[in-house]
C-alpha cells in the first residue's frame, strides 16, 4: 500500500509518502515560523494556504519516481489527510488540497485523527501490540490506551497543551517561537526552584505552574532594575533556575500520570509522542520509570514526533487497508476532533 499523507494542523505544511512494502517514509515539510511572539492562527493559515501544493508537488514527484506500475496507474492507492484537531482555517486548508487530489488522482480519501497519528507512528516505529501513549505536543497533552475498539482517553491537561504552556512563558521571557528547546538549553545550567506541581487524578494542569514562573522572572526582573544590575534574575534566582524547575515539574507530572496509566492498564509498553516529545529530560524520566517498574519505552525519531505528514500516511495506510476511507460529501474537518470519537478499524480487539 502507498499513501500520501497531508498534515496541517497547526504550524507544519506537510505532505508525505509512506510504503508499506519497504517501510519507507519520505516527508516534505515547510514550517511557519512567527517574527515574534506565538503561532498567529491568520498568518498560519496563509502559510498553510502558500506551503501545502508545494510540500504536496514534492511528495507526489517522489512517488512518481518510485512507482513500480505503469505510468496511467496513480502512484498512490489514496490521499489521507489530517481531519483535526488543529486550527480551523488550516485543516480546511488541508482538506480542500486532499479532496482535489483523491478526486484528480481518482483514489479514496481518508481522514486522520491528528492525536490518534501521534500514538499510532509509536506503536507503528516501535512494533508495540497494545502500549499507553502519552501525548506531550503543542496544543495537547494526554494519556491514551486502546480499549473496546476506541483509544481512551485516561487523562488530560485541565487548560492548556503542554507545548503552548512552555512557549508562553518563553513568550513572557522574549524569546522567539518556539521556546520548548530554548528552555531544554537554559535548564543545562539551572538548579531547583519550588513551583506548583498539580495532578489530580489522572489529570493535570500547566496555567498556574506558567503563572508562578512568569511572576518569579517579573521579580527577578524588578529586583534586578532596582538593584542596577542587568542579568535575568529573580531574587538572586536565575532564568536557567526557573527553566530546570519548569521541566522537573511539568515533566514529573507527565511522568506521574504516565506511570499510573501503566498500572490502571497492566500495558507495559509506553510510546511517546508530540513535539514535546523531542525533549531529551522528558525522555530520560519516562524511560527511567519504564526501567523501574519493567516496562518498554519507545520515542519515535524527531521527525515523527514534531508534527509531520509521516504519521498521517503510516495511519492512513492502516486505515485504507482496512477499508476506512471516506466519502467525500463526509469528509469536513473537525477542529475538536478528540481522539476517542475514532472508531478503530484497523486493529483486531483485544480480549478484555
Ligand atoms: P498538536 O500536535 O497538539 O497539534 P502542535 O501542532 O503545536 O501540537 P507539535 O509539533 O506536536 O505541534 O509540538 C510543538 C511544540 O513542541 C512547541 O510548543 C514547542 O515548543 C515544543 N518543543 C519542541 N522542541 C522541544 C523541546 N526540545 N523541549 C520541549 N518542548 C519542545
Amino acid at each position: 500500500t502507498r499513501i500520501l499523507g497531508i498534515e496541517g494542523t497547526a504550524w507544519a505544511a506537510s505532505a508525505a509518502v509512506f510504503d508499506s512494502a519497504t517501510d519507507d517514509v519520505v516527508i516534505e515539510s515547510d514550517a511557519y515560523q512567527p517574527d515574534s511572539g506565538g503561532i498567529h492562527p491568520r498568518e498560519a493559515a496563509e502559510h498553510m494556504h502558500e506551503a501545502i501544493p508545494q510540500v504536496v508537488e514534492r511528495a507526489l514527484e517522489h512517488a512518481r519516481e518510485t512507482h513500480d506500475g505503469p505510468a496511467s496507474e496513480p502512484p498512490v492507492d489514496a490521499v489521507a489527510f489530517s481531519r483535526g484537531p488543529g486550527l480551523g482555517p488550516c485543516l480546511r486548508t488541508v482538506g480542500t488540497a486532499a479532496r482535489a487530489l483523491s478526486q484528480s488522482l481518482e483514489v479514496p480519501l481518508v481522514g486522520v485523527n491528528h492525536m490518534v497519528a501521534h500514538l499510532e507512528i509509536g506503536r507503528h516505529t516501535a512494533d508495540f501490540d497494545s502500549p499507553v501513549c502519552l501525548n506531550a505536543s503543542g496544543a495537547n497533552a494526554h494519556l491514551l490506551a486502546y480499549r473496546n475498539g476506541r483509544y481512551r482517553v485516561l487523562g488530560e491537561t485541565m487548560d492548556t497543551g503542554v507545548g503552548n504552556a512552555i512557549d508562553k512563558f518563553t513568550r513572557h521571557v522574549g524569546w522567539s517561537h518556539p521556546g520548548g528547546p530554548k528552555v531544554e538549553a537554559a535548564a543545562e545550567d539551572g538548579e531547583y526552584v519550588d513551583l506548583p506541581y498539580v495532578v489530580k487524578g489522572m489529570d493535570f494542569s500547566f496555567s498556574g505552574i506558567m503563572s508562578a514562573a512568569k511572576q518569579r522572572y517579573d521579580d527577578g526582573v524588578s529586583a534586578s532594575d532596582a538593584s542596577g544590575g542587568s542579568s535575568d534574575s529573580s531574587d538572586g534566582v536565575p532564568v536557567e533556575d526557573i527553566c530546570y524547575s519548569l521541566q522537573e515539574n511539568i515533566f514529573g507530572m507527565l511522568t506521574e500520570v504516565a506511570e499510573r496509566a501503566l498500572s490502571l492498564t497492566g500495558s507495559d509498553e509506553l510510546v511517546l509522542g508530540g513535539g514535546v516529545g523531542q525533549n531529551a529530560r522528558l525522555r530520560e524520566m519516562l524511560e527511567e520509570m519504564c526501567d523501574q517498574r519493567g516496562a518498554e519505552f519507545h520515542a519515535p525519531e524527531p521527525r515523527f514526533l514534531r508534527d509531520n505528514a509521516g504519521m498521517i500516511a503510516v495511519l492512513g495506510a492502516k486505515m485504507y487497508d482496512a477499508g476506512d476511507t471516506l466519502a467525500l460529501e463526509e469528509s469536513r474537518v473537525d477542529p475538536n476532533f478528540r481522539p476517542d470519537q475514532v472508531p478503530v478499524t484497523w486493529r483486531a480487539d483485544e480480549p478484555e
